[in-house]
């Protein structure tokens, strides 16, 4: 713990050395830094019956703040697992949440038998703000600064089902992680009482841990801290030798899949062993009776320091664990030797059978769920290490500014693997086990993928945002990957030495502390004497983008002269790589704020210049990074043509292309190709175009589309400009051919601070359409502006949205015989608006779906030809009133097939349609019965009738899949729709088919929330 070094010192050396800090731009005078320490002393029983623990705690409570305390917050964790009402159970969500209100008592879990003690004296202690998880004590005398108090009390542990989170077991195998009282973090801040959340777990006081565990004797333990018991060291290092013996057998049987191992009974006789450990923050443990135990040992760069190194694991998984020692090693000494030696005895790593895939880190110890190759058990056993330095050692507020852990972590797994394995095609060889053309992504390049994916959907958050309020997806695509993305850029920058240089200076003044991020910023400024605001402020605080591009190279009297363009929203350095053919000559970097570079090449040698060959710098677009002499267009990259889709290279222009087949009423049958360039990442230029021929219409016919996404940096998330051209042949009395042209432009609105709950946007569309007739004798022209609003809404079951739009339509017919110009006109505005109820039946998720919806043509001149497409459609939306050809139909004049929309009546009747107005409630229930694609349906309508406002309903039984295909079929209807079973029942079935993906625009974010 730290002393304030100014008490021990007379004022005039105190004076010369704050001269000194003030002059010396390499320290700024700052606060002292101070932090609280908590030493504990615990015994516990392990009861494998009833998956209990009871125990005692004893801990000693030092304050070494300025402040006088007069309560202290405590974690009691475990109760995150006692109902459905907990923050954990709201994080985890619809999914999660029934899970613990819905599992049977004895799979919940809780802390109770509590009965906490001050320096002896008994207090009560009570709920902190609704928490279960988090005790309030309020002090008998204040404790004063320097003070320190000890705090006891009993307690037992119901431990629940391993399949909720962290805390847990799967039969007798035990993970005893976040589960005794523990007091919250009071820092400069305040206290910081948090609930358990699965999302930023950590925050804690450093101390030491004295815990004695008493377990039947037949367990293998995990633990952090060093192990006191010479008889328990013996029964370790006897399992490691036979595991040893023992590893071909084992893994020929875990191969071969023969190695399911029971739990053999439990011991009648117990063990005591007994754990300590100094200078961590946290105390974790694991016990399996079936564990096989690997042990080595690696030593830490630069000293003859030997560290332990063990992995217990069940021998089914035999086969990627015969490698978890070289994994556990390896990771020790990178991290060490990129950030500074390991301080404890050992490294240990046991098989989570409980845990659901990944892994949890805790002080000397962590959890590694199922993987599912031995890559895939490395990454993660290193990740997991890693934690030991950063969450362990560095233990910044995870809650808070989980990038600050879980980021730089990143970082280091990330350089581990490209440093490992150079050359890797990692995430290439995920796709189909490499067989498909992604062309040799690496691990650096899975985080930047998919970060560049998230950014162009508009569904980013900034780095710096609070664990709780990261979406689940952003959780894990932003601050885990985009924060090693960002930090592998300043790396680069910096290179790698002075890189190392600033962490290991990190990790020397922060270690065993609490760094806040300004902490961060404040060291890596002043070593290296750069403002790296566009580091801490742009790339961590906000979502802007980076993106540069080459303008030109031209041979000037100094030198060969680079200027470059920064076009996107990130005033950083950037990477020049000069090349001569496949030789590269020089790189340089280019200061943040500037816009040329010279080099030293000679201009004649150079062939190509390319920013950041090495794709380190986290750019949105690579497309303008390169400059060729030779090429026509210095800039533009040669085509290359893939099958189906793949990853955008950097180098090269890639065509994507997909025979296709397809078929309408009047075209036929009709076959052609889709070029697109809808790859890997999404580009913000996307398009697609899709010639066919109909073999019926003999036609050329098909549909293109084109789309620009721009990302503006404030309350826009995503804006995108684009239009989409559909031509396909009518019937008719004179057949006709339509070409459709439709300029659209559609923004998302949020705010990117909080979790999403609510979404909306706006879209302005133009249809300009003509109809043609082979002798041009009856053409006609369409012409259509709307613009359309939505605001959507969701809460914890429920989620509501509103829509209001406005609709201009005109169409003209030249008859030319006669001379004439007929035309019709419209305005319309109409408003949507539906009430979701989200509900659980066992594992059957299921909705009941109220809809409003409310038409009306303000104005409605008719033409004397056809005016069809004015109807204001009581049963959803047939092909020729689709003014905006926002749908497929196959057959477009047709009326059975109908799309969702308007009035919605799940009917194929044409009654209540009409020019004026319409009005209709409608409700779904999708029905909880397997499997997921029967729902019952009831419609209300209303319409001007000849005298009065007429009403009608409709009510039936559904078949649909997802939102592309529906049948509807009728049962009940009111009188004024007509017999239902008298003609031809068939006809009154409606069908929806949906397939509009294009259209509709590549809505890909809606995967990510
Ligand atoms: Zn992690």
């Amino acid at each position: 713990m730290l002393q304030p070094i100014f008490f021990v010192m007379n004022h005039s050396l105190a004076l010369l050395i704050l001269l000194f800090l003030i002059s010396n731009p390499k320290y700024s005078f700052t606060q002292e830094y101070w932090q609280q320490e908590v030493n504990y002393r615990m015994d516990v029983r392990l009861d494998d019956e009833n998956h209990m623990l009871d125990a005692f705690q004893e801990f000693e409570y030092i304050n070494h703040s300025p402040d006088t305390l007069n309560e202290l917050y405590i974690h009691l964790w475990p109760n995150a697992y006692s109902n459905g009402e907990t923050a954990l159970a709201g994080q985890i969500s619809d999914f999660w949440r029934a899970k613990i209100d819905e599992i049977s008592s004895p799979e919940r879990g809780y802390i109770d038998s509590l009965a906490f003690q001050l320096d002896g004296i008994s207090v009560n202690h009570s709920i902190h703000n609704g928490n279960v998880d988090i005790a309030y004590i309020k002090l008998l005398k204040p404790l004063l600064p320097g003070d320190s108090i000890i705090i006891s009390t009993p307690f037992r542990v119901k431990i629940p089902s391993g399949s909720i989170s962290r805390l847990g077991h799967i039969g007798q195998s035990y993970q005893i992680t976040q589960w005794y009282p523990k007091p919250a973090v009071y820092d400069k801040n305040g206290w910081n009482p948090m609930p358990y959340l699965n999302q930023g777990e950590f925050y804690s006081e450093f101390g030491s841990f004295d815990v004695s565990i008493t377990i039947p004797e037949n367990y293998v333990v995990g633990s952090t801290g060093d192990l006191q018991n010479a008889s328990e060291i013996k029964f370790m290092n006897n399992l490691a030798k036979k595991t040893e013996n023992d590893l071909m057998t084992l893994v020929s049987k875990s191969n071969d899949g023969r190695a399911n191992t029971p739990f053999p009974p439990s011991s009648d006789k117990f063990k005591t062993i007994r754990y300590k450990q100094d200078l961590v923050h946290d105390f974790a443990w694991f016990a399996d009776k079936r564990y096989a135990v690997l042990k080595g040992e690696v030593e830490l760069p630069g000293t003859r320091k030997m560290v332990d190194t063990w992995a217990l694991f069940v021998p089914q998984n035999a086969k990627y664990w015969q490698y978890a020692i070289e994994y556990l090693n390896d990771g020790t000494y990178y991290y060490s030797l990129w950030n500074g030696n390991y301080p404890y005895s050992h490294v240990t790593a046991v098989d989570g059978t409980i845990s659901a895939g990944g892994g949890m880190e805790y002080p000397n110890v962590t959890v590694i769920g199922n993987a599912s190759s031995k890559e895939e058990l490395e990454i993660v056993i290193v990740h997991e290490v890693g934690h030991n330095w950063f969450y362990g050692i560095i233990g910044s507020n995870e809650r808070v500014h989980g990038w600050m852990d879980e980021g730089i972590n990143t970082l280091n797994e990330v350089r581990y693997i490209q440093t490992k394995y150079p050359g890797n095609t990692r995430l290439s060889d995920m796709v189909l086990n490499g067989r498909f053309h992604l062309n040799d992504l690496d691990y650096h390049d899975m985080g930047d993928l998919t970060y560049r994916f998230a950014h162009t959907t508009g569904y980013d958050q900034p780095i710096e945002t609070d664990s709780k309020e990261f979406s689940s997806a952003n959780y894990g695509i932003i601050m885990y990957q985009k924060t090693g993305l960002v930090f592998y850029y300043l790396k680069d920058y910096l290179g790698d030495i002075e890189f190392d240089r600033i962490m290991h200076i990190y990790y020397d003044q922060w270690k065993f502390k609490h760094p806040q991020p300004e902490d961060l910023r404040a060291l890596f400024e002043s070593e290296t004497g750069k403002n790296l605001s566009w580091f801490f402020e742009d790339l961590i605080q906000t979502t802007n983008h980076i993106d540069f591009k080459i303008l030109d190279v031209s041979e000037t009297e100094k030198g060969s002269l680079v200027k470059i363009k920064n076009i996107g929203q990130v005033n950083g350095p950037v990477e020049l790589n000069v090349f001569n053919d496949s030789m590269l000559m020089e790189s340089i970097w280019i200061e943040p704020g500037e816009t040329e570079g010279f080099l030293q090449s000679n201009f004649s040698q150079i062939t190509h210049v390319v920013i950041d060959d090495g794709r380190d710098i986290p750019e949105i677009s690579r497309k303008n990074n390169t400059w060729r002499k030779k090429a026509l267009f210095h800039k533009i990259e040669p085509l290359k043509f893939e099958f189906a889709t793949g990853d955008h290279e950097a180098d090269r222009s890639n065509i994507f292309w997909t025979p296709t087949i397809a078929g309408n009423a009047y075209d036929g049958f009709m076959f052609g190709t889709a070029f697109h360039n809808l790859g890997i990442p999404l580009q913000r230029f996307q398009y697609l175009v899709a010639p066919h021929f109909g073999l019926k219409s003999k036609s050329l016919v098909g549909i293109a589309e084109a789309l620009y996404v721009a990302l503006p940096k404030n309350k826009i998330k995503q804006l995108k400009i684009g239009s989409s051209l559909k031509s396909f042949t009518n019937p008719g009395v004179f057949p006709t051919r339509f070409i459709g042209f439709s300029p659209y432009l559609k923004m998302i609105f949020g705010d990117r601070s909080k979790k999403k709950t609510s979404y909306s946007y706006a879209e302005l569309k133009v249809i300009l359409q003509g109809d043609y007739t082979p002798d041009m004798a009856l053409d006609q022209t369409h012409i259509g502006i709307k613009a359309k609003y939505l605001f959507t809404k969701e809460f914890k079951n429920t989620s509501f949205s509103i829509s209001p739009t406005l609709t201009y339509y005109e169409q003209f017919m030249n008859i030319d015989e006669f001379g004439l110009l007929d035309f019709d006109r419209m305005f319309r505005a109409e408003i949507n608006a539906s009430y979701n109820i989200k509900f659980r039946l066992g594992d059957m998720k299921r909705y009941l779906k109220f809809s409003g919806y409310f038409g009306k043509n303000l104005m409605a001149k008719l033409a004397t030809f056809d005016s069809d497409h004015q109807f204001l459609s009581m049963s959803g939306v047939q092909g020729s009133r689709d003014l905006f050809l926002e749908q497929y139909y196959f057959e477009r004049g047709g009326v059975q097939q109908q799309m969702d929309g308007m009035g919605n009546f799940y009917s194929t009747s044409a009654v209540g349609t009409n020019r004026n107005w319409i009005a209709s409630l409608t409700s779904y229930l999708a029905l909880p019965v397997k499997p997921n694609v029967f729902g019952l349906f009831y419609n209300q309508g209303f319409y001007p009738g000849f005298e009065k406002v007429e009403y009608m309903y409709n009510a039936g039984a559904a078949f649909i899949i997802g939102d592309i295909f529906g049948l509807y079929f009728p049962l009940v209807r009111s009188s004024n729709m007509g017999k239902l079973y008298t003609d031809n029942y068939l006809k009154e079935i409606r069908l929806t088919l949906q397939f509009n993906i294009v259209a509709n625009g590549f809505n890909l974010g809606k995967f990510i929330n």
